[in-house]
């Protein structure tokens, strides 16, 4: 990398540790133009990206909002919260595994899909069945709202 105090393009690595858990790597580098030394941390991004939902508006991932969906589609259902979290937790490696900034809301539901149907055909079952007609996770929420709001007051 670059030194950032002449801005020379070679700089040399003269130690390098794990630091943390070994999450993160500390490299301490030296300039080979002007003798600076520097250090650096390097670790894997992170980040689970953004939603493109199909309107085309963009959202922060919310994993409230994906665990309410899931939970829609697995009520009364003989699936334990650990497993429904446990679920989550992939989705949201995978999205994260992806490296991309920004995902549509369809791959999300491909993957809840993906989940429910190692957990639960029932809960598979209905959540395809609806989403496959909105294509998106909020409008998929928005019918289930509609639905109960119809089953308490007829
Ligand atoms: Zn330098």
């Amino acid at each position: 990398m670059h030194c950032p105090f002449c801005r020379a393009p070679d700089t040399k690595v003269i130690d390098s540790r794990l630091v943390g858990e070994g999450e993160q790597v500390r490299r301490r580098r030296e300039c080979v133009v002007c003798g600076e030394r520097f250090t650096t941390f390097e670790g894997a991004e992170l980040v689970t990206p953004r939603v493109i939902k199909s309107d085309g508006s963009r959202e922060p991932f919310d994993d409230n909002k994906l665990r309410k969906s899931m939970m829609h589609a697995l009520q009364k259902r003989p699936v334990s919260i650990e497993k429904i979290d446990h679920a989550l937790t992939r989705i949201q490696r995978q999205l994260r595994a992806t490296g991309e900034r920004e995902v549509k809301s369809i791959l999300i539901g491909e993957l809840v899909m993906t989940e429910l149907a190692k957990l639960d055909k029932v809960a598979y079952v209905r959540f395809a069945s609806v989403y496959r007609d909105f294509q998106d996770v909020d409008a998929f929420n928005a019918e289930i709202e509609k639905l109960k709001q119809h089953e308490s007051n007829p």
